[in-house]
């Protein structure tokens, strides 16, 4: 790609390493949407290699070229109504890396590729050396949104000492379920699937459960301690664990989604139970900048606590994308990495 222009604000980083989302998977098997052609990838750790003006991170540190850094999964405006009323992430002129066509002076979108261009109005957050490159690249999109599931969710209810259930083990759940704990939260985790229950007790959580089975939840709560479940998390999209969601939360609980980011056929609410119980049902998509700030302080703390570096798998060379692709979408591993300096040419 010759003849990247950077703007007042731009940068150009080297990509260090890219992960695969299960969106990135979704789009490439069709169930998502997407305007082609694109460079798909929005998660990734890189170091920066050139920049325009003053741009800055989150916490309003200059940035230098050579920098380790991670950035948001997408550009906000910082003008509009609702980058003015603290919702960047919904912002009318959004930018999502990975998910644009390319064009408009804007070729370098998305993270499986040897470098992307960064636009004004992302948000950036240094890295230490000492991370591990495939504990950092999911920071972008599965951490920082397990981080904005249980911070919202801390917002209605006190994370710490309650029944925290997360539906799916997968990066996001497994994550939410460490960060739950860590805040004090006993910490239940439904999957279908045995590996991921096993792995989900190494990631916090005092008990495992088969969401068919209901009652290994309910014993499992009163193996808590608890009474009943006052937060739930549920990130796995699938319809059904939608609906357990909303029928299990308890009397003043919160009910956390973040998994239905795909179209599944709608869910039947019983008001008179979101009423009596005082419930609430809160979404989460996206993430704030101080999310990203939080989930990247979050592994700076506790990588090494939870075994977060086995979570990703074999590394690919961007020469085997479609390999990688159809690995993720075989879900052996809970990421597969795309790696750009594996046989990588240098370019500029
Ligand atoms: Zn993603
Ligand atoms: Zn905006």
């Amino acid at each position: 790609m010759p003849g990247v222009v950077l703007a007042d604000g731009d940068l150009l980083v080297t990509v260090e390493l890219a992960t695969v989302c299960g969106s990135d998977v979704h789009t490439v098997q069709g169930h998502r949407s997407a305007a082609t052609p694109l460079v798909l990838g929005h998660e990734y750790v890189g170091r920066v290699h050139s920049l325009q003006g003053e741009p800055r991170t989150v916490d309003g540190v200059r940035l230098r070229e050579g920098d380790r850094v991670v950035w948001s999964i997408m550009a906000s405006c910082r003008a509009c109504d609702r980058c003015m009323k603290g919702l960047p992430q919904k912002c009318r002129a959004l930018l999502k890396y990975g998910h644009e066509r390319i064009g408009g002076r804007w070729e370098l979108n998305g993270g499986f590729a040897t470098h992307v261009h960064l636009r004004a109005g992302t948000a950036i957050v240094k890295v230490d050396d000492s991370l591990p490159a495939e504990v950092l690249a999911p920071a972008t999109c599965g951490t920082a949104t397990a981080w904005a599931a249980v911070d919202r969710a801390d917002d209605i209810v006190d994370v710490d000492d309650a029944i925290v259930l997360v539906l799916g083990a997968g990066l996001i759940g497994l994550t939410a379920s460490a960060m739950a704990a860590d805040r004090g939260a006993r910490v239940i985790v439904a999957d279908l699937d045995p590996v991921r229950r096993e792995l989900a007790l190494r990631f916090g959580a005092v008990s495992a459960v088969d969401p068919r089975d209901p009652d290994q939840l309910s014993e499992a709560v009163v193996r808590a301690g608890g009474a009943e479940v006052d937060v739930v998390i549920e990130a796995s999209g699938s319809r059904a664990a939608v609906v357990s969601a909303l029928e299990t939360v308890g009397v003043g609980g919160v009910v956390v989604l973040v998994g239905s980011v795909f179209a599944t056929p709608s869910v039947a609410v019983d008001p008179e139970l979101v009423v009596r119980n005082l419930v609430t049902v809160r979404g989460v998509h996206n993430y704030r900048p101080r999310d990203l700030a939080g989930a990247v302080n979050y592994l700076h703390r506790r990588s090494t606590t939870y075994p977060f570096a086995e979570l990703t798998g074999d590394r690919y060379p961007l020469s085997q994308l479609d390999d990688a692709l159809a690995a993720a979408a075989r879900g052996e591993a809970v990421r597969v990495a795309v790696d750009p300096t594996a046989g990588a040419t240098s370019g500029r």
